[in-house]
């Protein structure tokens, strides 16, 4: 079975059949670097890795592309409150996303351009739609996309969602520098500098300013990838505006079709209710590692829901992930001392219930079910010592395989820090020489330290507590 994906474009679920095979150019909407991203805008990027692995997966050869909006109103806000330097604030938490981002186990994307570096190409996006006659300086000097012009030449502005072009972005606060706009509904491609900006700005035709936010991603995307290309995904919240006003910009400018499917993650609620830092359910993913969470933990229960459901981030829900994972741990372990170095190839059987099930829109949750159902039989077997070497080890094979999609890894992949793995050494020099008092000493200093250590007729084992 063909990969199905639903598609926010045709509100329909498709089969995935990407511009030109087997490549597929991949586009997410990246962090706006003013902050330590939250849970919520985890769950978006982690859904982004996990489309990336599966496609890879399934073998196709991805270009994920991944945006850094380093200019931008509340960034400038920030740089101003806290002193610095644009370069100086927005590296400070872009540093800290790419950390946070490996503490989730995702892949890097291949390419991760910042707004900041593209302002050539911003403008001459800009400039094409002022020539196409779609976009106008207004008054204030700066420059908006016309919704009714671009309407005008008979392509449509409402195509992720049906809008009400009477109300739209009515309920929107108008700021007293976007009174120039022709109509309430245009939206501006670049800002025109004001005193507040101090000396955030770049020159420009239209004079000096900054890109809006919606024409970074227009002009990033199809710069790196082309002007037509296969996936764009982004959090549910971006449908509209900033989707729609991509969509627009692109076609806008370049008369042929944007992206072939829109993915959307949808909303995180944390124990039941929209995050917020007045109600005291606003997580960062350091906020969840300060409560002795893992990446890992936390990965796992981000995938653990279909992508397209609302998903209740709970802390009870975490430690439901501690005795998943463990359980995943204590099937893999066995596994691995029977099938003992033998290898063998995948098993077949796990992995084609494991892909039909993502196939089928990425369902996960019918994916974990496999998986689940999968440790209880291999349990089981074990438990009969039915299991041979070459099935553990086709078992296993077949475990990595799907790992490579879900990307949680099995507590043994853990590295072992040079300092806890030297006390152990220690521990069996002190073992071979009789020496039980200290061997003891340093089996408790391990603990301490945070591991256990396991003796087994081929040696000992390490794991972490
Ligand atoms: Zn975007």
């Amino acid at each position: 079975m063909g990969l199905k994906l639903f598609n926010t474009l045709s509100r329909s679920i498709q089969d995935f059949a990407p511009l030109t095979p087997p490549k597929v150019g991949m586009y997410c909407c990246g962090p706006t670097v003013y902050d330590f991203a939250h849970i919520g805008n985890w769950r978006t990027f982690v859904f982004a890795d996990l489309v990336r692995r599966y496609l890879e997966f399934k073998n196709f050869q991805v270009t994920h592309v991944m945006n850094i909006t380093d200019i931008e109103d509340k960034i400038i806000k920030r740089v101003r409150e806290t002193k610095t330097t644009l370069p100086e604030f927005t590296g400070k938490f872009e540093s800290a996303f790419f950390e946070d981002l490996k503490t989730l186990n995702c892949l890097s994307p291949h390419q991760t351009p910042r707004a900041t570096e593209h302002i050539p190409e911003i403008i001459s996006l800009i400039e094409k739609l002022i020539a196409r006659g779609i976009a106008y300086k207004a008054a204030d000097g700066s420059v908006y996309f016309s919704i009714e012009k671009y309407r005008g030449f008979g392509c449509n502005y409402g195509q992720l969602l049906k809008l009400n072009f009477n109300e739209m972005r009515a309920g929107e606060r108008v700021k007293s520098d976007e009174y120039a706009k022709e109509s309430v509904a245009d939206f501006a491609l670049w800002k025109s500098r004001v005193p507040d900006d101090a000396d955030i700005f770049w020159p420009s035709p239209f004079g000096e300013g900054r890109p809006g936010w919606h024409i970074e991603c227009s002009a990033m995307s199809m710069k790196i990838l082309e002007a037509s290309f296969d996936i764009h995904l982004g959090g549910e919240d971006l449908i509209f505006p900033h989707h729609e006003d991509e969509i627009a910009q692109s076609e806008g400018a370049t008369g042929k079709p944007f992206v072939k499917y829109w993915l959307h993650g949808a909303h995180l609620l944390v124990e039941g209710k929209k995050m917020s830092k007045s109600l005291g359910n606003y997580f960062t993913l350091r906020d969840l590692m300060a409560k002795g969470l893992s990446g890992r933990e936390v990965r796992y229960l981000l995938i653990t829901a279909h992508y397209r459901e609302t998903f209740n981030f709970t802390l009870e829900g975490l430690a439901g992930a501690k005795t998943a994972l463990a359980r995943i741990d204590e099937c893999v372990g066995k596994l691995s001392e029977i099938a003992d170095r033998t290898n063998a190839a995948p098993n077949s059987k796990i992995l084609e219930q494991f892909s039909a099930a993502l196939d089928d829109d990425l369902n996960i949750s019918a994916a974990w079910g496999e998986i689940f159902k999968w440790v209880t039989e291999t349990n089981k077997r074990i438990a009969e010592n039915s299991l041979q070497a070459a099935d553990a080890a086709a078992s296993l094979a077949a475990w990595h395989m799907i790992d490579s999609v879900l990307g949680v890894g099995t507590k043994n992949d853990i590295e072992i820090p040079a300092d806890i793995t030297a006390l152990a050494e220690d521990r069996i020099a002190a073992k071979k020489s009789k020496d039980f008092k200290r061997s003891d000493a340093i089996r408790d200093e391990l603990k301490a330290k945070g591991w256990v250590i396991e003796d087994s007729p081929k040696g000992y084992k390490l794991k972490k507590l």
